[in-house]
């Protein structure tokens, strides 16, 4: 492949993406909303887009399949990263992993009693991490979505799960109570690619990083 493969997930990534394409003068020729079209070429010849899961798509990157793709920090950090070089935080699809119980649940007093917390989670590593370094037991259920359900369900006195406006969370009488880390999507490169497209590849990185500075620049100013 003498062209260049981007890896990206449909929905918010999908989206919040698209100004940062625009700003290398690469617009898709498909919407993966409307179309069920999983490789979406682009007004560039060179420049395909594959539509993979946010969780395949460090994987994709990994083994060249994609050369660049854009994945949040929760996903990075639960694939670990082999492979990739990691070179721009773009600031989008911003939101926080947090822990959160069921409202009417003493979180704090539970933690201080020590004891065995029951965590219902997607980000198992990530999560193992945050208690272990609190020193707080806990035994992990890893999950696949719709964590808020688990409590509700009686399967899990907690959860760690993403966060933004807290109304989801609401809506299911779920209440935050710690926030473990702010997360955004990065841009990720194939190492490889990296050193065999060079030419291609840099200038689109660095397009990438002036959007999201000037973007940095209108916000602060
Ligand atoms: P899939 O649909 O493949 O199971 P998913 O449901 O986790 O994956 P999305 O919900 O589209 O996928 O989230 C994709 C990425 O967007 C996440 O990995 C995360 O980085 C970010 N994200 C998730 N939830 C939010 C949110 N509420 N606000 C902002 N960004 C979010
Ligand atoms: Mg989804």
């Amino acid at each position: 492949m003498s062209g260049i493969t981007i890896a990206l997930s449909k929905g918010r990534i999908f989206d919040e993406t698209l100004p940062l394409l625009a700003a290398a003068d690469i617009v898709p020729a498909d919407d993966p909303e409307t179309s069920r079209k999983l490789i979406i070429g682009t007004n560039r010849p060179d420049v395909r887009i594959v539509i993979v899961r946010a969780s395949d798509v460090p994987t994709y990157v990994q083994y060249g399949a994609a050369d660049l793709g854009i994945a949040g920090k929760d996903v990075l950090l639960e694939h670990g990263g082999a492979g990739l070089y990691q070179p721009l935080d773009l600031e989008i699809a911003k939101c926080r992993m947090s822990v959160a119980v069921p409202a009417g649940f003493d979180y704090q007093q539970a933690v201080r009693r020590g004891a065995r917390l029951r965590v219902a989670t997607k980000y198992i590593d990530t999560a193992r991490e945050h208690f272990a370094g609190k020193g707080v037991h806990v035994d992990l259920i890893k999950l696949y979505g719709s964590m808020e359900l688990a409590p509700l369900a009686g399967l899990a006195e907690a959860i760690v799960d993403l966060v933004s406006s807290g109304g989801t969370l609401k809506a299911n009488n779920l209440v935050e109570v710690e926030q473990i880390m702010p997360i955004s999507s990065r841009l990720i490169v194939n190492q490889a690619s990296l050193k065999i497209k060079r030419e291609q590849l840099q200038p689109l990185i660095d397009t990438f990083a002036t959007a999201v500075a000037s973007r940095h620049a209108e916000r602060a100013g």
